[in-house]
């Protein structure tokens, strides 16, 4: 099987972005070819563990991955399995939730940097401030006037984060209705999967148009070098999951991370061990 062409998958600086346009059941060249991708996606899983340990002993780089798609789109699974085996030294993962009292006293962008990544850690955001212009547009959490302004504010944080020499990846986990229903249906038939049942997320299923438009300006919006969107379609896990680590170790390898010289002299030690 032909490695994975996930270029066609990155938004381009001012795309327009019509989501029905993107299919979240493809699976291109992969298709019925489930068991192959999952093999594939073991050997990317070492390769990336490599490229993590290569990262943090060169601790020059910070990578930073965002994850936003609708409720049930797989952030959490892509969490458990892309990063499955990686060292959990090197990666933190910060969640953002509603925000706290104290949170929602600061601007939203507040609590976002303080999670960002150090020199050669990578953090994933579970959410991020992106959802300052999707739940908070959406339920009115703000007026337009105040969320219309904080694309450019994105923007311009992103490019600090950049300038400053942060990789930025944005996934969106793009599925489509039918596969929420499915997926919050096996929570409902599946006892060990009830704790993850949220009646929530019925509630903003009613509302899917509405997250798809704010999604969509946040897309056609927010895309900038060194920060793009990559819409994931994610109604196939095995896919997305595959997917997301070819553009991990693809983008690891092109930053040419080397090794730390050793210290001089480093065969005089061995006598002293021995003797
Ligand atoms: P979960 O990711 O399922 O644990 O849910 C977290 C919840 O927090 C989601 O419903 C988000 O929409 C909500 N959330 C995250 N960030 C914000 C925010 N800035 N304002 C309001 N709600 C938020
Ligand atoms: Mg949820």
């Amino acid at each position: 099987m032909s490695d994975l062409n996930w270029k066609k998958y990155l938004v381009k600086p001012d795309q327009t972005i019509a989501l029905s346009e993107w299919d979240p059941q493809d699976a291109s060249a992969w298709k019925s070819n489930r068991k192959e991708a999952e093999a594939r996606n073991q050997e990317l899983n070492a390769e990336l563990e490599t490229l993590q340990e290569l990262l943090f002993a060169e601790g020059k780089h910070k990578i930073l991955i965002v994850l936003q798609g609708m409720d049930t789109s797989g952030k959490d699974g892509v969490i458990r399995r892309v990063f499955d085996g990686v060292n959990p030294q090197g990666v933190r993962v910060a969640s953002f939730k509603v925000p706290t009292s104290i949170e929602l006293a600061h601007d939203y962008l507040w609590r976002v940097h303080q999670q960002t990544p150090g020199r050669g850690e990578i953090v994933i955001f579970n959410r991020s401030h992106y959802e300052d212009v999707l739940v908070v547009r959406v339920h009115n959490l703000a007026p337009p006037e105040v969320w219309k302004r904080r694309y450019d504010h994105i923007n311009h944080f992103e490019q600090l984060l950049i300038d400053e020499g942060t990789t930025i990846l944005k996934f969106f986990l793009h599925i489509n209705l039918d596969e929420q229903r499915e997926r919050l249906l096996s929570r409902l038939d599946t006892p060990s999967k009830h704790w993850k049942f949220n009646p929530g997320d019925i509630k903003e299923r009613k509302l899917w148009d509405q997250y798809e438009k704010a999604y969509e300006a946040v897309l056609s919006k927010t895309s900038q070098p060194g920060a793009p969107w990559i819409i994931v379609p994610a109604n196939r896990k095995w896919y997305r999951d595959l997917l997301i680590s070819t553009v991990l170790v693809d983008t690891l390898k092109d930053l040419k991370m080397e090794y730390p010289k050793a210290v001089e002299d480093l065969e005089s030690y061995r006598a002293e061990l021995i003797d």
